[in-house]
């Protein structure tokens, strides 16, 4: 079994060194608690060698209930190793006990027995053809796997988010070269152990570690990866879409966003105000679905900005194992650096500050840690950067609007449409709003409430496709139409 304080490459079933490796830091107090491997050019090239050998191997003799009883052994054994999992997300991310042994894990086995019982009754079409000449024909599709499909992920939701690309990948017969985030690999490497353990076979499922800036280009770029899905800035993706150009690959990007919430005047202000505390500051801000910007109407807005600001202000920051911990530090200095940035933005641009706006003082190590204040501003436009940009931090933006089109055409004043979250009791009010709105996904009086078999992604910079259900099963297939001449 290998040593989570250094964390390897997993080609083709095996464990493998690399020449070269970068620290892995606690971002609870800066400690070193690892090093994690960078790939060379070579080790990628013997995974997609190796990734493309299984396809034509075992793998794709295995019947699909077959394939999709070992991904439930891959959930069953993440189960098996939950605390383990915990742990080490913990450690690499700084989240709470509570949001990892409750949100990131759980969903992480979750992903891969939902995609394997969906993969099961994913079936082809069929046209019985007639042609004005009297021809007939019997027109079928099959839908084939993709091929080699390289699955790029972030650091904000690392398991969860790694295993809801990986799992359907698999589950439609694809081999799979996973590349985590640098600042989290802890528990891809774990996930690369579960696989190993329950006899996925070897190729199938490749472990790729490294930084973006210096493996990302190599692994886009191969002409032997079919399929590139992504989840990250959408930066980003725009550069990895302009590296698949060359040998125009298929592409599922899950990208950035600039998120609103939007309280009605008929909103029940105790759910209201919980739900947009929620949606601000669960994962200290880092969820791409989290709220930036909130828009409050004017009858509620002193009465419910007073209540949200308390409730902030109440949020308990700490230690991650503290069970009574809300929100720990956010996941790495650098990002530290920016989300400072925009407060610091927020101030020149002539913001008022509600609560927070700089760094907890705990006089521990958790000042050399990379923890930030829960922070609500007022006071700015729109069309400031704060108001435009993705922060991807605990801050939100709370403004006051009159009426439903003004709010509507001022939520859609952004280049980002990821989420939204009404809050009404009015039903024909949200059912009006919602598809009014520029987004891949609304939520009404509620948020993060997530259905596997939903379609999810973003428009505009926010993304390029949709994942979830049919739409992950039609992403990881390739449908090949068959047509027989009937005389
Ligand atoms: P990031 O774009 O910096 O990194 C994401 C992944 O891309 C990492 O694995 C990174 O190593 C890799 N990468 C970096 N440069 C690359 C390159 N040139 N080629 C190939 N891969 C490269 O994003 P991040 O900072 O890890 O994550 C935060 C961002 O992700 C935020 O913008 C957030 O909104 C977004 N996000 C979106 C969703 C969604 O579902 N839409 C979900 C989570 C996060």
């Amino acid at each position: 079994m290998e040593k989570l304080s250094q964390l390897h490459c997993y080609i083709n079933g095996e464990f493998v060194a690399s020449t070269h490796y970068f620290d892995n830091i606690n971002p609870v107090n800066g400690q070193v608690i690892g090093q994690i491997a960078e790939a060379s050019p070579h080790q990628i090239d013997d995974a997609v060698q190796s990734a493309h050998s299984a396809l034509n191997g075992e793998w794709s003799k295995m019947s699909v209930n077959q394939r999709c009883d070992l991904l439930h052994k891959v959930a069953d054994r993440m189960v098996e190793r939950q605390q383990e999992f915990i742990q080490a997300e913990m450690a690499d991310t700084g989240k709470s006990l509570h949001q990892v042994s409750t949100i990131d894990i759980p969903r992480g086995a979750a992903n891969f027995r939902a995609f394997a019982d969906m993969a099961r009754y994913h079936h082809g079409e069929t046209f019985l053809t007639e042609t004005p000449l009297g021809e007939k024909a019997l027109n079928y599709s099959v839908n084939k796997p993709l091929g080699v499909v390289a699955v790029i992920s972030p650091w904000n939701l690392p398991l969860l988010l790694a295993t809801w690309k990986v799992a359907p990948a698999l589950a439609c017969g694809n081999c799979v070269i996973l590349k985590p985030s640098e600042e989290t690999s802890s528990t891809a490497f774990l996930l690369a152990q579960v696989m190993d353990e329950v006899g996925v076979p070897n190729g199938v499922f490749n472990l790729i570690l490294g930084r973006g800036s210096q493996v990302g280009d190599y692994i886009t770029q191969h002409t032997g990866v079919d399929g590139v899905t992504f989840t990250g800035a959408s930066k980003t993706g725009q550069h990895i879409m302009q590296s698949v150009a060359q040998t125009v690959k298929p592409i599922s990007f899950e990208l950035g966003g600039k998120n609103s919430a939007i309280v009605f005047a008929q909103a029940d202000i105790d759910k209201a105000v919980a739900g947009v505390a929620r949606s601000t500051f669960t994962n200290c801000g880092q969820v791409c679905l989290c709220t930036e910007k909130v828009y409050v109407h004017r009858s509620i807005a002193q009465a419910f900005i007073a209540r949200l600001t308390a409730t902030a202000q109440q949020i308990n920051i700490g230690y991650p194992e503290d069970p009574d911990v809300l929100i720990g530090p956010l996941v790495s200095k650098t990002h530290r650096e920016k989300v400072l940035s925009y407060y610091q933005l927020a101030r020149d641009e002539g913001a008022q500050f509600l609560c927070g706006g700089g760094v907890p003082n705990f006089d521990d190590e958790r000042d050399q840690g990379c923890y930030i204040e829960p922070t609500i501003i007022t006071g700015l436009s729109d069309d400031n950067r704060v108001n435009q940009e993705e922060i991807f931090g605990p801050i939100c933006h709370v403004s006051v609007f009159d009426d439903e089109d003004e709010v509507i055409a001022r939520v859609n004043n952004t280049p980002y449409g990821l989420a939204t979250a009404i809050w009404t009791e009015n039903l024909s009010q949200a059912h009006r709003v919602a598809p009014q709105i520029d987004v891949g996904l609304v939520w009404v009086n509620t948020w993060f409430l997530r259905d596997l078999r939903a379609p999810f992604g973003g428009v505009k910079l926010s993304g390029i496709g949709r994942e979830g259900g049919k739409h992950s099963l039609s992403f990881y297939s390739e449908p090949v139409n068959i047509c027989i001449k009937v005389d």
